[in-house]
């Protein structure tokens, strides 16, 4: 059983470290951004009340997201544990968790905080592609795709996110800083706060997380 959550900025690498930790932790990754964009790319309800922020790079609002997320921790393939990407992104959203995996007889394990500059997260989100097919990441630069343009695991074309403009991305990086840095001192008090350094290469930072989560 594993609670954990992979922290930090736009950018920073949660999804991509998520990915990798599939190899050696069989629990699934639940990424709020993942789960707004298929039920953007369905149109749902749900999907058109999310638009409207995710266009601008701003959150979602705390009641939505959270229901959302609940409703996804509460199917089977969670029992075993999870990796969350990109949830909680308040203060608000963090105490919901807590009562969420209290309500399960669960707790969080750690906190993996991936460390990353500014302008390192902008390089980042200026160079990143995504598979729309199973939702791979690429960058051009630092992780770039065997054939250019198509992904390495099902051959889709590569896309940009169309929150990944220049203005989003700053926007996102402002909005990170204004309202889900405090995170930070909200896990520290509670002991579950681990420090990664995310301006390693890929493999770097994966290896920290893994020495980390293997010492839990
Ligand atoms: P997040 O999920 O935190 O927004 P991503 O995992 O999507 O971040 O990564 C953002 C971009 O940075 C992607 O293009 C990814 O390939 C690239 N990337 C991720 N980690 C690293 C790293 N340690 N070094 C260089 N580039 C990285
Ligand atoms: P991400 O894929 O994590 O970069 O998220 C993309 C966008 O989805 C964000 O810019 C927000 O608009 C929205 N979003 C994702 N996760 C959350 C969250 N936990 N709370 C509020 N909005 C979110
Ligand atoms: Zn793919």
């Amino acid at each position: 059983m594993a609670n954990l959550v992979l922290f930090g900025a736009p950018g920073a690498g949660k999804g991509t470290q998520a990915e990798l930790m599939n190899a050696w932790l069989p629990v699934p990754r639940v990424s709020s951004g993942d789960l707004f964009r298929y039920n953007l790319s369905n149109n749902t309800a749900l999907g058109q009340t999310a638009k409207a922020y995710m266009d601008k790079g701003e959150l979602v609002p705390d009641d939505v997201t959270v229901a959302m997320v609940a409703e996804r921790l509460q199917r089977a393939d969670c029992d075993a544990g999870v990796i969350l990407d990109g949830f909680p992104r308040t203060v608000a959203q963090a105490e919901a968790l807590d009562r969420l995996l209290g309500e399960m007889g669960r707790r969080l394990d750690a906190v993996l905080f991936i460390q990353v500059a500014r302008q390192t997260l902008l390089q980042r989100l200026a160079g990143r592609w995504t598979c729309p097919s199973c939702g791979a990441v690429y960058h051009e630069v630092f992780n770039p795709e065997r054939n250019k343009g198509l992904c390495d695991v099902d051959g889709a074309k590569l896309f940009q996110r169309e929150d990944d403009t220049p203005e989003t991305q700053a926007r996102r990086i402002d909005v990170y800083q204004e309202q889900t840095a405090p995170l930070e001192a909200y896990y520290r008090t509670r002991g579950l706060l681990i420090e990664i350094d995310g301006e390693q290469d890929i493999e770097g930072v994966q290896a920290q997380i893994k020495t980390a989560v293997q010492a839990l």
